[in-house]
């Protein structure tokens, strides 16, 4: 561990628990057994705030794949998950929800000092989201089974009916803003419809993924039936997509990158869930509470700083209210603090990486150059830092319009009619989420079918929970996680006719 990055956990009082692991050597876990990289490659883990070396991770090679799936293969065909009663599953994901729990603190320290983001944030959302998601899916575990049916036509006697029956090995491939919540939505899930898994984190955040690991193994869940595989999207992610032995593949990720993936996963007709990138609008009418729907259109867009899949990127405005609700955006913009992520009243985190931090700073000088009115912000500073930055009276040709920016910025435009703005809204090739912010329940409820989007916000953004699905439209991809949607997608549906004499 560089010295920049001791003083930084020693400034803020890091506990003694994420201590040790963050000193660690980091190993995979494949087959119940910690291992390094069969070729002993390795990468740097970078803390983003002082930009200090903290750890390495195994670079995982093609065999030590092999190997997982080969583990999982072996749990799932015949080992004790799938055939498990389904009580003592549930009793195994709560005592595994029940650890992660009891070492929050440690987690949500291990996942800021990693990617970088708010500890506060991480404490409150990701790791309590995980506890809750295993929570939920832990019930479901009793709950997952077929129907009889009625054959409707077919002369004849029959007893027919359907079984649910677990799809087998589930490839998890987990993005880096979110690691190890988007880690549990596929997990917790998987591991209650009696699947088994192998996850591989982004390579920038690996390790609240081997700090779960260590959790799995505590709790008990049998070898084999959670492999946590650590190395590059280009070398493992791709040969995940191919791989003959992986049954469905659930990947959260960059569009492009999901369009590769579903094409190498057609090969071998891979079950696909693809959660991708989003650009979502926000519609403000004119008779919302202006102040109140300025703070939640900032936390809808500055939360995590930016680095939010179903982020509400773009805003619309009627015109009457434009430039007040302008001001009021402005000013609550202002006090978002910025700060390294294990401040406690950090809220614009630094971003996950220096190659994140020119990307987007690259998007704010194409917004300028192009024409859009610069309303706040717009600097990039030390560390990964990025200002949250406002970009006022934009037009829907510019590439801060259109394309996925993935940091703290926002563009905004005033609408004149309602089907003006649902025209901008829908005019973007993603579909993950959209907000309107209006008391007016009439025009809320006819806005919300006309919204292309997989999520629709009423005067809040991002109210996600374990009990709602949560997925794309459009190039925003296809699939659910969450919900008992999501079972649907981890389960294959078996018909049974039985023929009486
Ligand atoms: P990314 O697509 O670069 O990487 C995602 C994961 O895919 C990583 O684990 C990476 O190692 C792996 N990967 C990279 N190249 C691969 C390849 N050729 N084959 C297989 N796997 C490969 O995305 P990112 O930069 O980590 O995350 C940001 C993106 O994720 C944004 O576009 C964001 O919108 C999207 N995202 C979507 C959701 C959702 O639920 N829809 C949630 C979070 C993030």
């Amino acid at each position: 561990m560089d010295s920049i990055v001791e003083a930084y956990l020693q400034r803020y009082g890091v506990s003694p628990g994420a201590q040790r692991f963050l000193r660690k050597t980091q190993k995979m876990y494949i087959n119940g057994e910690w291992m390094g990289a069969s070729e002993g490659a390795v990468a740097d883990v970078i803390e983003p705030s002082t930009l200090g070396r903290i750890t390495q991770i195994p670079l995982a090679t093609v065999a030590d794949l092999d190997r997982a799936v080969g583990a999982a293969r072996a749990a799932f065909d015949s080992g004790p998950w799938r055939t498990m009663k389904p009580l003592s599953r549930e009793r195994l994901l709560h005592r595994l929800a029940d650890l992660v729990e009891a070492n929050a603190a440690e987690i949500a320290e291990i996942e800021s000092v990693d990617m970088g983001k708010s500890v506060t944030s991480a404490r409150d959302i990701d790791v309590q989201g995980t506890v809750d998601t295993f929570r939920y899916f832990a019930g479901w575990a009793t709950k997952i089974h077929g129907r009889t049916v009625e054959p409707a036509a077919l002369p004849g006697e029959y007893v027919a009916f359907t079984r649910k029956e677990p799809v087998g090995v589930v490839g998890a491939i987990v993005p880096w803003n979110f690691p190890l919540q988007t880690m549990a939505w596929k997990l917790a899930a998987a591991l209650a419809a009696g699947c088994t898994v192998v996850v591989k984190p982004a390579e920038l955040t690996s390790l609240s993924a081997l700090r779960f690991a260590e959790l799995v193994e505590e709790a008990g869940i049998p070898p084999g039936v959670v492999n946590i595989v650590t190395g590059t999207g280009r070398d493992i992610g791709a040969a995940m997509s191919r791989h003959p032995g992986i049954d469905k593949l659930s990947f959260t990720g960059s569009t492009p990158v999901g369009q590769e993936v579903g094409r190498a996963g057609l090969d071998t007709l891979k079950r696909l869930t693809l959660e991708l990138g989003g650009k979502s609008p926000v519609l403000v009418l004119e008779d919302a509470d202006l102040a109140a729907a300025a703070r939640a259109v900032a936390n809808g867009v500055f939360f995590n700083s930016g680095q939010v899949c179903d982020a509400g990127t773009r805003v619309y405005v009627q015109r009457d209210v434009h430039d007040a609700f302008m001001r009021e955006l402005v000013d609550v913009t202002r006090t978002l603090k910025m700060a390294p992520g294990l401040d406690p009243d950090c809220f614009i985190s630094p971003l996950v990486s220096l190659q994140q931090k020119r990307r987007v700073a690259s998007y704010i000088d194409a917004g300028i150059t192009e024409g859009a009115e610069l309303a706040y912000g717009g600097r990039a500073q030390d560390g990964c830092f990025v200002e949250p930055t406002i970009f006022a009276h934009t037009r829907s040709d510019m590439r801060v319009v259109r394309e996925e920016i993935f940091g703290p910025v926002l563009v905004t435009a005033p609408f004149d009619d309602l089907d003006a703005a649902v025209a901008e809204a829908n005019d973007s090739p993603y579909g993950l989420a959209a907000a309107i912010y209006s008391n007016d329940l009439g025009r809320v409820h006819r806005l919300i079918p006309r919204l292309k989007a997989g999520s629709v916000y009423v005067n809040a953004h991002s109210t996600l929970d374990p009990a709602m699905p949560f997925g794309g439209f459009k190039q925003s991809g296809f699939g659910r996680d969450l919900g008992p949607e999501q079972l649907d997608f981890l389960t294959e549906t078996k018909a049974v006719w039985i023929t009486l004499p």
